[in-house]
């Protein structure tokens, strides 16, 4: 299998959406590219006094609708095109849900588990100098992704602060409670995971009580929106990690795989299973509903074929291919698309910067409570277009809703010679 390009991936989305919306080629054009991608080497001191580099990037796609925004990730996989894809995801994914913000992304290509924490605070720090210019409370406000999260937020946090000589908690979000961070955003992006599957259930007349489950992935995102959706009700049936899938036809206690994980690195193993197999396996299994929580292009065009779910609900980032989109949608599987169902994290960070910017912080009951509001504001918006431009799918139609949102906002504000 050739890997998806997934910056080709999000250019194509664009392009599909952009048949039923009248927005200019030159205008669907510029916003098909990022406005600039930083490029950096890192040079930092190891444990044992080397020095190692590390490659890193910051992409800020699109600033029409307010400061670049979106997350950080630490893996070995990350690359300039990925980064540029998922800033340009995040440009989309914060119009859906119509919050004041552009997008963007940063990446360092690193296997984090090699490093010990010291090592992973000065490689943190190394990024933080590096990105200073760049980020802001008002320009660029970078938050947790794969591999990241309250702790190196937190490091990011300080860095700009010492070296800018001043308090600015809202330069960054996703950091610890303690450090200025909202309460209720760990929990975020899986939450609106769940919101999207209620609601996508209650539009088809399907019964969440007793539906059966799949998710693929079981870091933040993936084991947050299992544990909620069973809260519904549903039977969490299968689970995995990238050591591979576990199964019981009779539905997991996502809390306790959770603590198996915790205590041995990962879910095989786990007892309650009556199988294990491949992630693969898990993606084609016969559920009611599949969320992927992994990474991108876990399902391809030849893997779609053998996509058994009636409904999938997407987590991760760009997780289907357009390959696969089409065979889904000729097939009548109902995809809820990522900008819309892992906005929940992106939402909490604008309430964070919101309460980091008033200096009040808010309780996690009304943060839960706004979420909700946004993300089933943004549901009915996206059934909306679908119903009434007839379109193909709930992805084209959270991209007709959004990119009309930003080509708008771009025409709106005239041009700068
Ligand atoms: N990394 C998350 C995402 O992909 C959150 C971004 C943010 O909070 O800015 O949506």
């Amino acid at each position: 299998m050739t890997e998806t390009n997934p910056f080709e991936s999000l250019q194509e989305q664009l392009d599909d959406a952009g048949e039923y919306l009248d927005v200019p080629d030159d205008v669907l054009g510029r916003l098909k590219q990022p406005e600039r991608v930083l490029e950096t080497t890192l040079s930092v001191e190891m444990d044992d006094g080397t020095i190692e580099t590390f490659k890193a990037f910051r992409s800020q796609f699109n600033g029409d609708r307010g400061p670049y925004k979106g997350g950080i990730r630490y893996h070995p996989g990350v690359t300039r095109d990925e980064v540029k894809a998922l800033s340009g995801w995040m440009v989309y994914k914060t119009a859906v849900v119509d919050i004041p913000y552009g997008g963007g992304k940063g990446g360092i290509v690193i296997e984090p588990d090699d490093y010990s924490e010291s090592e992973l605070e000065r490689i943190t720090r190394a990024f933080a100098k590096e990105l200073r210019p760049f980020i802001g409370v008002d320009k660029d406000i970078p938050a947790p992704d794969v591999n990241t999260g309250q702790r190196e937020m937190n490091w990011i946090k300080d860095t700009y602060e010492t070296l800018e000589n001043t308090t600015e908690p809202g330069v960054i979000t996703g950091k610890s409670p303690k450090n200025g961070g909202s309460l209720g955003r760990v929990e975020a992006t899986g939450r609106s995971t769940m919101f999207a599957a209620r609601e996508i259930f209650d539009y088809l007349d399907r019964d969440m009580e007793g539906a059966s489950v799949a998710v693929q992935g079981y870091g933040n995102a993936g084991w947050i929106a299992a544990k909620l959706i069973e809260d519904l009700g549903a039977n969490v049936v299968a689970v995995s990690d990238s050591s591979g899938a576990i199964y019981n036809a009779d539905g997991f206690d996502a809390r306790d795989v959770k603590q198996f994980k915790r205590e041995t690195g990962s879910v095989s193993g786990y007892d309650g299973a009556t199988e294990e197999f491949s992630n693969e396996d898990l993606l084609t299994l016969d559920v009611d509903l599949l969320v992927p929580a992994a990474l991108e292009n876990a399902i391809d065009g030849d893997l779609a074929q053998d996509v058994e779910a009636d409904v999938v609900v997407e987590a991760a980032n760009g997780p289907l291919t357009p390959d696969a989109d089409d065979v889904l949608t000729e097939r009548g599987v109902h995809v809820v698309p990522d900008i819309l169902a892992n906005a929940g994290g992106v939402t909490v960070s604008y309430f964070e910067w919101v309460q980091n910017r008033q200096r009040f912080q808010w309780t996690e009951e009304r943060v839960n409570e706004e979420l909700e509001a946004i993300i089933t504001d943004a549901f009915d918006a996206m059934t909306d277009a679908y119903e009434a431009d007839d379109l193909p799918n709930f992805r084209t139609a959270a991209y007709v809703v959004s990119i009309q949102r930003v080509a708008d906002s771009f025409e709106e504000s005239g041009s700068w010679p």
